[in-house]
């Protein structure tokens, strides 16, 4: 009896860890030594398994660069199995584009298998907030069984301090804080070589983007970075890579300073935020993906930015 049972279990606890490795998950190359492999569409939850974020990879001659975790342990997990579909390189580096889950929850899989994790030095505070602590908690409740006690938020092994340039198997990386923008640790990998970047979520591609308590102004600057390294292909931190990454990164920046423009003209006249967002012309914008979704609480975030910058 006992013995049936804990053959039930066994086939139980194999289900269920093959049940984690369900997801479709197929990397894409976009430059010669360039892939990234592309999260659905829409929220984290237990349908998609919170796999609703991108992650790139880059094979160097003597090794793997990871930028990017992924949203839970159990997709980290099936990224290094992706990756050794096509290498057997040892996974050096993960390099994590800024604190938020769906980016960096995967990071317990690498260390596992000895990788060394960098990210921005602000991405400390972000993890010791109490706001990691009630993330973890939601997305617990969202996204079990695939955030669970088991899932460790960690540190990384360096953090950097500001940009960072650095060499691995022949390819040439540039990390460029562009933080706080999206986030206050947001940092960009540029592939020299492959003219690659990987962007996190500093580009929404084809799509309102989500500002959330994002800095706008220093967002802009980011943009303008990116528009000025002329990559030819950009992977963004949600949906396909950009292979016309001008228009797409000018899109972005186009609806972010139209945003900053309208609320703060709306602020200088003393207007309320109803008022402003009401006599706001959004017509460029309401026919893009995830208009209705974001660009009202866009809009406030920005409005009640801008009033704190004019009683400054
Ligand atoms: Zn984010």
């Amino acid at each position: 009896m006992l013995r049936t049972l804990t053959t039930a279990l066994g086939i139980l606890c194999a289900l269920s860890a093959q049940l984690a490795l369900a997801v479709d998950m197929k990397p894409v190359q976009v430059a010669a030594h360039s892939w990234y492999v592309m999260g659905k569409a829409g929220m984290a939850s237990s349908a998609n398994e919170g796999f609703m974020s991108n992650a790139g990879f880059v094979i160097t001659d003597d090794s793997v660069v990871v930028f990017d975790a992924l949203g839970t342990p159990a997709l980290g997990e099936q990224l290094i199995a992706e990756i050794r579909k096509l290498t057997t390189k040892p996974i050096q580096r993960l390099i994590v584009s800024h604190y938020h889950a769906d980016h960096y929850y995967g990071t317990q899989a690498f260390k596992a298998i000895g990788a060394e994790v960098w990210a921005h030095r602000r991405g400390r505070e972000a993890l010791e907030s109490d706001g990691a602590q009630a993330r973890l908690a939601q997305r617990k409740a969202d996204l079990f069984p695939f955030v669970d006690d088991n899932t460790r938020l960690l540190p990384a092994d360096r953090w950097l301090e500001g940009n960072t340039d650095f060499e691995k198997g022949g390819l040439h990386f540039r990390i460029t804080y562009v933080g706080p923008a999206h986030a206050p640790d947001d940092i960009i990998m540029e592939v020299v070589e492959d003219r690659v970047i990987f962007a996190g979520d500093m580009l929404f591609r084809g799509r309102v983007p989500f500002v959330g308590d994002a800095d706008t102004s220093h967002w802009l600057l980011a943009l303008d970075h990116l528009i000025d390294a002329h990559p030819a292909v950009v992977v963004p931190g949600h949906g396909p890579a950009s292979t016309e990454p001008q228009s797409d990164l000018t899109l972005t920046r186009d609806y972010l300073k139209y945003v900053r423009e309208s609320m703060g003209k709306a602020v200088s006249e003393l207007k309320s935020f109803d008022e402003a967002y009401a006599d706001t012309d959004w017509s460029r914008w309401s026919r893009l993906p995830a208009f209705r979704e974001a660009n009202r609480a866009n809009a406030y975030n920005v409005f009640l930015q801008m009033e704190k910058g004019s009683l400054r």
